[in-house]
């Protein structure tokens, strides 16, 4: 790699790390966990939901997170599970930005250090 290579390797990272900040800084609030929804059967002996799968009641909608090591599961109701389904969904794009600036910090690690070091020897 030569300095105009690293040089332009090097000015692609920066370029993608903003626009990578950028989409963090445009994020709303995030939650942990995972979001499912599930239809449950009652307590009622009678009720149909019991003999027909499609008649059970629900969706529930259902936050899954650790708790001090422990799945805890939690009912959510009306805009508290639809602003969790946002805050998971935010969270789920967080963690694929951060894995995204990991991947080129890789990229840019070569091409910063060899520009650095040349850097430094026409300063010397
Ligand atoms: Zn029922």
């Amino acid at each position: 790699m030569n300095t105009e290579e690293a040089r332009k390797i090097l000015d692609d990272c920066l370029e993608k790390h903003k626009s990578l900040l950028e989409q963090v800084s445009a994020l709303g609030f995030i939650a942990q966990g995972s979001i499912n929804e599930r239809y449950l059967t009652c307590s009622s002996k009678n009720c149909s939901c019991h003999s027909d799968p499609s008649k059970r009641h629900g969706p529930y909608v259902y936050w899954t997170t650790k708790v001090q090591g422990k799945t805890v599961s939690r009912i959510l109701k009306g805009e508290t599970a639809e602003l969790m389904r946002q805050w998971v969904a935010n969270r789920i794009e967080l963690d694929s930005i951060v894995e995204q600036l990991r991947q080129l910090s890789v990229k840019a690690l070569e091409p910063s250090v060899l520009l650095m070091q040349q850097e430094r020897e026409s300063t010397d």
